[in-house]
């Protein structure tokens, strides 16, 4: 499908490419997509990513809170297509394929694992016709599997196949990189790492969590986690999830410090605060302070001018993987992607207030309507 006329953008590439078709060993496939990889573009500037898609799926009616495992890749695919169609519209670099929630544990928790094939390999189908037909990059993606425990080791063998299965599964399908997200054990998100460096020969971005506590579930700050997985080989390291920008930030100031490469940042789009750093913990005043997570998140969305904000600050600092997490709509991504200076297709839609029927400077607009602004 990436034929030559991408000729422009290609150049100096050849080593990459040669790097692609030795990417799937597997399959035997020599690789014919040709776009500049991951590393590569970060090498010159910003990747944007939009995840948070089983939210938004949730949000659109296709997907149920609670165990939030994507059963729409097998109900409604064409819905999941459109969802990354629209995000790459509003500026995404990036399709992740959704496979987010889609390992052996989750499937189990709700009685599907005899489904647990068919759907990884419909969401790495999905993604990956998305990503060649509108030359994004094709991410796979690995998560929390919820069962990870430090004194268990058959939960720990257990983890170590949802990785394998999966890992292998995304190398597969010839995915551009893989994403390894939401951890909130460090030493989980190493054994992601590890699954992505044996099985597969791509990239890998890991992501993991902070909550309420400024450190990992084993007691590790954000810092020294990024440390130990650059040391094991993690081409990008940083946080994805539960925290909104206000409360990521400062952690993210740290973790730049304390690494050499690439860092990643995919907040919430939610106006978590010092008492409630975490999106989970936040509580609702209007509705007896009840916890708002999942549903009840609506009225703490950020604005696009605050993503906006944040996309500026996080690249002054330095940051050059950014992107929102759950609860991340287009809206989101596009106001990411023009706080980088750029102009995706949605920007075309972009607001534009200047023949607003009251608060337009058109010269068309008529006084008797400027003139009533105040009573608005
Ligand atoms: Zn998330």
């Amino acid at each position: 499908m990436v034929t030559k006329k991408k000729s422009t953008r290609v150049k100096g590439t050849k080593s990459r490419a040669a790097a692609a078709s030795r990417a799937n060993p597997r399959t035997g496939q020599s690789a014919t997509h040709k776009e500049p990889g991951l590393m590569k573009r970060l090498a010159t500037g910003a990747v944007v990513c939009a995840e948070g898609y089983v939210f938004e799926l949730e949000r659109r009616g296709y997907l149920q809170a609670g165990a939030f495992v994507p059963t729409v890749l097998l109900e409604h695919p064409e819905v999941v297509e459109q969802l990354h169609m629209d995000f790459v519209h509003a500026g995404s670099d990036v399709t992740q394929a959704l496979t987010y929630y889609v390992h052996r544990e989750k499937l189990r928790m709700i009685g599907r694992e005899k489904d647990l094939g068919a759907m990884n390999h419909i969401a790495l189908k999905i993604a990956k016709k998305v990503a060649r037909k509108t030359q994004t990059l094709f991410a796979g993606d690995i998560c929390n599997t919820n069962i990870y425990d430090p004194n268990e080791s058959k939960a720990l063998k257990q983890v170590a196949r949802i990785f394998e299965e999966q890992v292998g599964w995304a190398a597969d399908a010839g995915v551009d990189y893989i994403v390894a997200e939401t951890f909130s054990w460090g030493q989980e998100a190493l054994m992601a790492l590890d699954a992505i460096k044996k099985h597969s020969k791509v990239p890998a971005v890991v992501t993991f969590s902070i909550h309420r506590e400024l450190v990992t579930r084993e007691g590790w700050t954000a810092a020294e986690t990024c440390r130990r997985l650059e040391a094991a080989g993690a081409d990008v390291v940083g946080l994805n999830c539960h925290r909104g920008p206000r409360t990521m930030l400062p952690l993210l100031k740290e973790i730049r410090a304390a690494v050499k490469c690439d860092v990643a940042a995919l907040p919430v789009p939610y106006r978590t605060t010092e008492e409630q750093p975490s999106f989970m913990s936040l509580t609702d005043p209007c509705c007896s302070d009840r916890r708002a997570f999942p549903v009840g998140l609506d009225p703490f969305v950020v604005t696009r001018q605050e993503i906006f904000d944040f996309g500026r600050e996080a690249y002054a600092m330095g940051i050059k993987y950014l992107g929102v997490c759950c609860g991340a709509g287009p809206q989101h991504i596009r106001a990411l992607a023009e706080s980088l200076g750029r102009r995706p297709e949605g920007s075309k839609y972009s607001v534009d207030m200047s023949k607003h029927a009251f608060f337009g400077t058109d010269q068309k607009i008529k006084t008797v309507q400027t003139e009533y602004r105040s009573r608005l």
